[in-house]
């Protein structure tokens, strides 16, 4: 199957790329893992992006994805497992399928930072990394929550509706959240927020019953049923057989184009280095790789 453009990912960043592509004229696939909206799909609320006071994550990607059809970008669900460069362009492998493009949109986002307590052990078992996923089945019970950015608070607003308590644990005194959502946490009577508290270790036997944690110094025990791990997220591009210029986190280098070291190839949204991670940003990034793909 022959593309002009492959966008791999359809994450907010992805879909901008793939209707600015599109409506081109180029023939465009995308190629998404799990379902469309990438991480933004996950927010519950979003209340900073122009045109809603309030939408909610799953409703405006959606909206993105349909827009994106409407105009004629293919979608495939697979999971990409090798990208290699061919002499015209290249080649994206998924189980069953090998695709061909011209040229490449890298819009794959990143995936979640894991915390070094053998939590994997507890995965579906009393961990998770997702609180509009996951919290429902913590109805009534208590859990903690890790992490001082806004998707931390975030999860904090939206189980304090579910859960009977929720500790936030920040390993430090500053948070990285907006001070907004500090303060209507702070209001929250069922939310205790914790600063200066680690967690050291998971226990349980089958699942997870509670966390050891070194609140300014003191070993304690949290008796908790669940515990949600929003400590940002890491790149991964395990599946490029090839080499891109990386920044030290091993984010993707672009330039104003968003083209990355790579001819053909071009990244847009958060698995891009940049300061400012949005859903506002990761379209604006989309809008122009969808475009820089139609000149050169
Ligand atoms: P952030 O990178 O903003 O925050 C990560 C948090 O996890 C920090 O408090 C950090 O602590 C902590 N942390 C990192 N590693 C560890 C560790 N090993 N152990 C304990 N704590 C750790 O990630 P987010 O996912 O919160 O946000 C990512 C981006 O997405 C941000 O730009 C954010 O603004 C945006 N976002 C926007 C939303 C919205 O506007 N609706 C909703 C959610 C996210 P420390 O500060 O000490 O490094």
């Amino acid at each position: 199957m022959k593309f002009d453009v492959a966008v791999i990912g359809g994450g907010p960043a992805g879909l901008s790329a793939c209707i600015f592509a599109t409506r081109a004229g180029l023939k465009t696939i995308c190629i998404e893992k799990l379902a469309v909206g990438g991480q933004a799909s996950l927010s519950y609320e979003i209340n900073n992006y122009p045109s809603y006071n309030s939408i909610a994550g799953a409703d405006l990607t959606y909206k993105m994805f349909e827009q994106a059809k409407q105009c004629g970008t293919e979608f495939v669900f697979k999971n990409v497992l090798q990208i290699t460069k061919t002499k015209t362009g290249f080649t994206i492998k998924t189980r069953d399928d090998n695709y061909y493009a011209k040229k490449l949109i890298i819009a794959c986002g990143t995936i979640p930072r894991r915390l070094d307590v053998q939590e994997d052990k507890y995965v579906g078992k009393g961990v998770s990394y997702c609180a509009s996923c996951d919290g429902a089945f913590f109805k009534g019970k208590t859990v903690a929550i890790v992490g001082g950015g806004d998707s931390a608070f975030e999860y904090a607003e939206y189980l304090s509706r579910i859960v009977k308590k929720v500790y936030l644990l920040n390993r430090s005194e500053k948070f990285r959240a907006n001070n907004l959502r500090v303060e209507n946490a702070r209001k929250l009577k069922n939310v205790k927020i914790l600063t200066n508290a680690k967690v050291l270790e998971l226990k349980g036997d089958e699942v997870l019953s509670s966390i050891n944690i070194d609140n300014n110094g003191k070993k304690q025990n949290l008796v908790v049923d669940g515990l949600f791990v929003a400590i940002g997220h890491i790149p991964n591009l395990n599946f490029l057989n090839f080499t891109i210029d990386l920044d030290d986190n091993g984010y993707i280098k672009v330039n104003e184009y968003m083209q990355t070291s790579e001819k053909n190839v071009y990244a847009c949204g958060d698995i891009v280095s940049k300061h400012f991670k949005q859903v506002i940003t990761a379209c604006a990034d989309g809008a122009i790789a969808g475009n820089s793909v139609i000149g050169d």
